[in-house]
This record gives C-alpha cells, sequence and structure tokens, in this order.
C-alpha cells in the first residue's frame, strides 16, 4: 500500500519504520523543519536540552524498553540511572511519591497525613463511592493531610484550575494505591520503595532524548517530507488525497486540533467536540549554571508551592548525561505549565530563576544561560466532559477508515513508550487490511 502518515513525532516515526520493514511504500508528511514534536531536543554552544521538559527512556514493557534502547545506540548509546525524586517541601527536601516521604514532613504534618490516610482507607473499606472530580478523588483516596500537603497545591499549580471540575477517571490507573503499611512504615522512618518500575531510567549518551527519534528515522527505509504542513485531506472513494496526493491508507497522529481543520469529512458535531478538546501548553526554561562542585544527585523534584516561583517541576539535566552540558557546567529544565496565556519575557524569566533560588536549587549568580521553549498541547485538560467527548471523536475515527493515534492524535495520556506500543499495535492493523485486502477498512479497535 501507497500509505501516508501525518506527523513525525515518535508516534509517526516509529509506525512509519514498522510499516516500511513491510514492504509499504510510507510517506511522512512533518510540518516542522525536523522530525521529533514534543521529544525534540536543542543545543545552545555546548548544553544540549530537551524542548518539552525533562524525558527518559522507560517502560513497563520490555519489547518496548528495548526497542527505545536500541533505537538510541544500545547499551552503549544510553545511560542508565538510579532515579532519585524529591518533593521541594518548605524547607526540607522529601522523598517521591510523597506517601514514601511522610516521615521526612514535620511531626504535626506526618500526623494529619496519617491520620486522614487511615481514615480515607478505612470509609473505602465502608463503601464510600469514588468521587467523579479530582479534587474530592485526592480526599478519597490520599485523606485530607496528604491533599493539604501536597496533592492540591500541587495539582493547581501543575493544571492551572479548580480541581473539582477535573476527573477523577484519568488518575485511576495512573496513581498506583500505597499499601497502608507502607505508610506506616514511611511515617516512622522506614524506607519504602515506591513506584518500582521506574526506579530505574535511561537516557541517550548524545544528543538529548531526541536520539529517540533519529535513531527511529535512521535507516527506516520511509519517505520523511519535513517543512511539508498537511493542508487538506479527504476521502476519494476507497482511496484518500493528502496535499492532492492520492495515498491507500492516512494515519494522523498530529495533534487533533491541528489537524481538524484540513480534513473534510469530519461531520460538524465531530468537529466542535475536537475543538472543545483544549490542551495544556507548557513553557520548558532551559537554564545552564557554572558549577563549583557537582550537582547533587537527583533527577528531578516537585514545587508545589507559589513562593518558588511558577515552576512545578525542575530536571536536574546534566545529571542524565555527562554530555548535557560542558565539564565544570549543570543545567536543569524548569517545567511551568498554563493555559495559553503565557508570554515570557525577561521579567518572567527573572521570576523562574528568582523561584529557584529560594528554593535552594541553584544560585541566582551560577546562571549563565536562561532559554525558553512553548509547547502548545503538552498535556490534557482533563475536565469532566472530556471522556464523553473524546470517545465520540476516537468512535467517529475508528469508523472512518482514518486511523488516528498519539498523544494528541488521540488524546491518550501516553508517555513516547507508550506511543511505541501503539504505533505497534497499529502496524498489526494495518497488516490485518493488508491480508484482507478489503477496501471497506475493518474497525481500528486499540486494547
Ligand atoms: C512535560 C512532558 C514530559 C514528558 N516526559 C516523558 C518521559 O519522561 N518519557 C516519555 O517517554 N515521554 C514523556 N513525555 C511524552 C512524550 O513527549 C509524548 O508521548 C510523545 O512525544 C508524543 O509523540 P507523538 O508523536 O504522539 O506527538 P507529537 O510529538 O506531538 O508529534 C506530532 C507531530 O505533528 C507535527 N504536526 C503538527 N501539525 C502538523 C501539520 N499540519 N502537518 C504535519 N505535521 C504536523 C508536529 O510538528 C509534531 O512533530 C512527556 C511529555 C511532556 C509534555
Amino acid at each position: 500500500m501507497k500509505i501516508a502518515i501525518l506527523g513525525g513525532g515518535i508516534s509517526g516515526t516509529t509506525l512509519a519504520r514498522l510499516l516500511a520493514a513491510d514492504g509499504h511504500r510510507v510517506v511522512v508528511l512533518e510540518r516542522d523543519a525536523r522530525p521529533g514534536g514534543l521529544c525534540k531536543s536543542r543545543k545552545y554552544g555546548d548544553f544540549t536540552f530537551d524542548e518539552a521538559g525533562g524525558h527518559i527512556l522507560f517502560s513497563k514493557r520490555k519489547d518496548v524498553l528495548q526497542w527505545q534502547i536500541e533505537r538510541c545506540g544500545g547499551e552503549p548509546g544510553t545511560v542508565r540511572k538510579e532515579r532519585n525524586t524529591k518533593i521541594r517541601w518548605h524547607d526540607r527536601w522529601v522523598d517521591y511519591p510523597f506517601e514514601n516521604g511522610v516521615g521526612q514532613l514535620t511531626k504535626e504534618a506526618t500526623v494529619e497525613c496519617v491520620s486522614g490516610y487511615v481514615e480515607a482507607h478505612v470509609q473505602r473499606r465502608l463503601g464510600l463511592q469514588c468521587p467523579s472530580n479530582f479534587l474530592d478523588w485526592i480526599t478519597w483516596r490520599m485523606g485530607e493531610g496528604f491533599a493539604r500537603h501536597f496533592m492540591v497545591p500541587y495539582n493547581e499549580k501543575i493544571w492551572k484550575c479548580d480541581l473539582s471540575t477535573m476527573s477523577s477517571g484519568w488518575v485511576a490507573g495512573r496513581v498506583p494505591e500505597a499499601p497502608i503499611n507502607d505508610i506506616l512504615k514511611a511515617a516512622v522512618g522506614v524506607s519504602t520503595e515506591g513506584y518500582g518500575h521506574q526506579s530505574v531510567f535511561w537516557f541517550p549518551k548524545q544528543g538529548g532524548f531526541e536520539s529517540l527519534v533519529i535513531g527511529t528515522v535512521r535507516g527506516g527505509g520511509f519517505d520523511l517530507q519535513c517543512g511539508t504542513a498537511v493542508c487538506e485531506v479527504r476521502k476519494d472513494g476507497d482511496q484518500f488525497r493528502v496535499n492532492g496526493e492520492p495515498f491507500d491508507l492516512v494515519i494522523n497522529t498530529v495533534p487533533l486540533q491541528q489537524i481538524e481543520g484540513t480534513i473534510a469529512d469530519i461531520p460538524d458535531q465531530i468537529r466542535a467536540d475536537i475543538r472543545a478538546l483544549k490542551p495544556i501548553s507548557l513553557i520548558n526554561v532551559m537554564i545552564g549554571v557554572k558549577l563549583a562542585e557537582p550537582l547533587p544527585p537527583l533527577s528531578w523534584i516537585y514545587l508545589p508551592f507559589a513562593d518558588q516561583g511558577p515552576t512545578n517541576r525542575v530536571t536536574y539535566y546534566s545529571n542524565y548525561s555527562p554530555d548535557n552540558a560542558p565539564a565544570g557546567h549543570g543545567s536543569f529544565l524548569a517545567e511551568v505549565t498554563h493555559r495559553g496565556e503565557l508570554r515570557p519575557d525577561a521579567e518572567w524569566l527573572r521570576s523562574v530563576v528568582g523561584g529557584l533560588d529560594r528554593a535552594g536549587i541553584l544560585r541566582k549568580e551560577q546562571v549563565m544561560l536562561a532559554e525558553w521553549c512553548n509547547n502548545a498541547s503538552a498535556y490534557i485538560d482533563q475536565n469532566l466532559d472530556f471522556e464523553a467527548r473524546v470517545g465520540r471523536v476516537r468512535n467517529w475515527f475508528d469508523h472512518s477508515g482514518y486511523i488516528t493515534f498519539g498523544r494528541f492524535g488521540r488524546y491518550e495520556y501516553h508517555n513516547s513508550d507508550q506511543c511505541i506500543a501503539r504505533a505497534m499495535e497499529v502496524h498489526q492493523h494495518v497488516r490485518a487490511i493488508a491480508a484482507s485486502g478489503d477496501p471497506a477498512r475493518p474497525q481500528f479497535s486499540p486494547s
């Protein structure tokens, strides 16, 4: 088949590689000058930074992790790191997840968190139903102490909204429930492991996270057309046309709100649903510092409080690979979410650096480089209407003959490893189409 893939991020390039290996003619149309999307990295002098905030290589699926590492040059091309993440909680560094660090808070806060957790545990055992909104979910799952001391301030900072307007559905599979025993152990100072599957991770030795995409494109056997925005897509009988060129199959990975206007066949109601799927944007501040001594061996930290500046998460990026910063220097990525309104200027950059200084992460006078990069689509706005709305959109695509996937191509809260896993699934689906020879394409029904 002659297949068009819209968007050259990790989703589009992975699928292209898989389909090209089956002998299909695959064309990837990418708007930007180079592929990578949210996985892109950039250089300032001898510093390398990831554009969309801190990215790491890891996967619960062994085959996917192996695929990622292979694309980055195997073990010699990657650095294996122990995860060391903390929360900057007022004057102290507390282990992450917060439940695991509960014994490191003030005594009063530890008691409030543990008693609230036990109370919430009992209420659930007595049959208290899972609330539909995120704010109530936090107390239902974690109790009032954890809510007040971390979960609510941190989540308000990242999501930039009243948490009661967010759905609880998205957290269900993402936030593992800490056994009550672990909380009690942590409270009296016995260390517990936390999220086991992320306790180690990998990172490309050179070139930043973008190396994953470069290794996916290299020798991929497909036609990557950069600087080629998709402007017009339509069905033409059993065929498709993209920017006027005929294709047997079209697979989209471009954020839906950016591609919707180009696809002629989308019904008005679905179009309205797509326009209402608002992404949350993220400004990533890339900071280079001169160091008198090495940075502490941290991976990333969470900043829940307003006096720490607008940043919600900081990656100790030069700790990921020695190649990320020149000798005698270090680097950070400071992530600040927004809802489309933020226009950084020098004063705002100073407020980011000042917040990190107050939080004890760096000293202002060490900073020799502070640049920023806006990412229009970074997180999904999980409002109360989201599930129903995205359900209608996915359903239309899955029955239309088009296939759509990717973090914003399907509005799934996927990391790159899950995008790769989805690409493997779409690959199998296309194999089934090719084998059946049926022009009325079977429905795409991902797991
Ligand atoms: C803050 C943050 C931290 C993250 N951390 C991690 C992590 O630690 N590990 C991990 O694995 N993942 C992480 N992720 C997730 C990861 O970045 C995404 O899952 C992945 O990059 C999504 O890839 P994609 O190809 O689906 O979409 P995108 O990367 O969004 O690709 C879509 C592509 O479509 C192109 N495009 C747009 N409009 C057009 C058009 N009209 N025509 C043609 N092309 C167009 C874009 O230029 C882009 O290249 C993180 C994401 C964020 C925001």
